[in-house]
């Protein structure tokens, strides 16, 4: 069952007029959340972005946290996965087409839930692969759009390749992937890139940093550059539903000695052990 404007309906049932903003102009955001066990992971970090993002696009928050936390839950309790991820979708709403944002027209507003399964086992052992391209996206790439057109084009150059994710280059520095964050380590230091205007700011990008920290993991939050993600000892991945995945070679190169490395091996266990945790308590 999805959620769509005050109802629960299957999915096939679900319809958006043709006029609805979020069609006509991709005037929208949304977010992913991932839930364990039947429990949201971070509700508040991601209740926290979602209103990050609506605020970037000058749209009112539809419901108070307490609200979506209620509505998230009624999701999570019809669909029938333990481990899930929620999408949530919201647009400027239905009205005749014009650029100007319409007046006292009510928000859209779709949740669906579907089964969230890990990363494959063989691949994790194996590291995965990936290709860099230059960062030709807007500039407020820390808002969550629905407006998903170069991320779309760049993730379609890894998957015409077989790769998993394209890496992405902005005037010489390191971004962040087409639907990921990416961290480099460099003699046995975790190195990520500061949060800006210019990528996503991860929610499994600061639970990795945090986790870096509780642990006495090196670790610097700074710029890095195309040549240091070139000579990277090891390149790792995160997203919600991704986790944490290890990147053995970049461009048809090995990255480090071609397979996962430590820093990837220790974050990893840490990243289960804290969802563990976070689980029971
Ligand atoms: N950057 C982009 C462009 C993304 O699409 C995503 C995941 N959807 C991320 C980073 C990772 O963010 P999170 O850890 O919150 O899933």
């Amino acid at each position: 069952m999805i959620y769509l404007n005050g109802k629960f309906m299957p999915i096939e049932e679900a319809c958006i007029p043709v006029l609805d903003r979020g069609f006509i102009f991709g005037d929208g955001i949304y977010e992913v959340i991932p839930a364990y066990s039947r429990k949201p992971f971070r509700l508040p970090k991601h209740l926290n972005r979602l209103q990050h993002s609506l605020d970037g696009i000058r749209l009112k928050n539809p419901f108070s946290n307490d609200e979506w936390k209620n509505l998230l839950e009624q999701v999570i309790a019809k669909s029938d996965a333990e481990d899930q991820y929620l999408y949530l979708h919201i647009t400027r709403g239905v009205a005749k087409r014009d650029h100007a944002f319409p007046v006292n027209v009510p928000p859209t507003v779709f949740i669906m839930s579907n089964p969230l399964l890990p990363p494959p086992a063989e691949l994790l052992a194996s590291g995965a692969s990936a290709i860099t391209a230059i960062d030709n996206r807007w500039i407020r790439c820390d808002v969550k759009a629905i407006s998903l057109l170069p991320n779309v084009l760049l993730r379609q150059l890894a998957v015409d390749v077989h790769a998993l994710e394209t890496i992405l280059i902005r005037d010489g520095f390191l971004t962040e992937g087409a639907a990921s964050n990416i961290f480099v380590v460099k003699n046995g230091v975790l190195l990520a890139p500061p949060k800006s205007n210019l990528m996503l700011p991860g929610i499994t990008y600061d639970v990795v940093l945090e986790l870096a920290a509780a642990n006495k993991i090196p670790h610097e939050i700074r710029e890095i550059t195309e040549a240091e993600v070139r000579t990277a000892d090891e390149i790792l991945l995160t997203s919600s539903t991704k986790e944490i995945m290890p990147i053995a070679s970049l461009d048809n190169q090995p990255v480090g000695q071609g397979k996962p490395g430590p820093l990837f091996a220790r974050l990893h266990a840490l990243y289960q052990d804290y969802k563990a945790t976070n689980m029971r308590g």
